[in-house]
């Protein structure tokens, strides 16, 4: 995937995507003392899944040309000014005034980023209300990153940034997994709207990183769609930001 006039090659996807440290667990409202009514954090699903490098600069890397971290920083950019920019004109066209995210937060250690009082869990990545920002744990990101590939950072900035987006929406679903799914349209719509004007050029695979990415950060078929922190299986996630990027904003149940 690249934006303005950077170039990549792309090489063949991985046959089967393993081990995936990946849970994007994210809370519309925050971590913690935010009240019934914004969701609370999942805990990471880490128990099966190996734990993020420790050292993003010495981890082995697939064959696609997205491995370094000064590509992984430089898509992070380029995929938050993507944002704020389709944000800013989406709010523009309906008359509103648009305030980006305030900041954009890497982390390494547990504890080291708080969101409403409660410390960050390392593996996720959050928006958080309270102090209008999102954070993520880097290691993680990158590992993601070269595991599934560069469109999964747009995917994953595009998922929080739409969190912050509901909220200035003032948009509450009464399950977690509706605020959830309705981010993953309005990531795909994000994504899609933006390949569509030229703002962005897909590379050859980005889709099918997109369906990697969302197929390992489904929930367990067991966990109840009404559970707090449910996100929705990967079918679901699948299908909703599909629906976003094929079809726009008026696919996400916005109003
Ligand atoms: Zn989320």
């Amino acid at each position: 995937m690249t934006a303005g006039s950077r170039r990549r090659s792309h090489g063949p996807l991985l046959a089967a995507l393993t081990a995936l440290v990946v849970a994007v667990g994210c809370a519309a409202g925050g971590v913690g003392e935010s009240g019934p009514q914004e969701p609370r954090e999942p805990a990471p699903r880490q128990s099966s899944r190996p734990a993020a490098p420790a050292s993003p600069e010495t981890e082995t890397t697939r064959a696609d040309g997205t491995t370094s971290v000064a590509e992984f920083k430089s898509d992070i950019d380029d995929a938050v000014t993507i944002a704020e920019r389709y944000w800013g004109a989406q709010f523009r066209s309906s008359g509103q005034e648009f305030r980006p995210i305030s900041r954009i937060v890497p982390y390494q250690r547990e504890g080291e980023i708080s969101c409403g009082g409660q410390a960050l869990p390392r593996n996720n990545a959050v928006y958080c209300s309270q102090g209008d920002f999102i954070a993520y744990d880097v290691n993680w990101s990158v590992a993601a990153f070269r595991q599934v590939g560069d469109a999964f950072v747009f995917y994953l900035l595009g998922h929080e940034y739409a969190h912050g987006i509901q909220i200035r929406l003032g948009i509450r679903a009464n399950f977690t997994i509706q605020q959830e799914l309705q981010a993953d349209c309005m990531a795909g719509a994000y994504l899609g709207d933006s390949v569509r004007d030229g703002t962005l050029r897909l590379d050859a695979g980005d889709l099918d990183e997109f369906r990697e990415g969302l197929l390992a950060v489904g929930d367990d078929p067991d966990q109840p769609w009404f559970a707090e922190g449910s996100h929705g299986t990967a079918e679901q996630r699948t299908d909703w930001f599909f629906r976003g990027y094929e079809r726009s904003l008026d696919a996400c149940n916005l109003r």
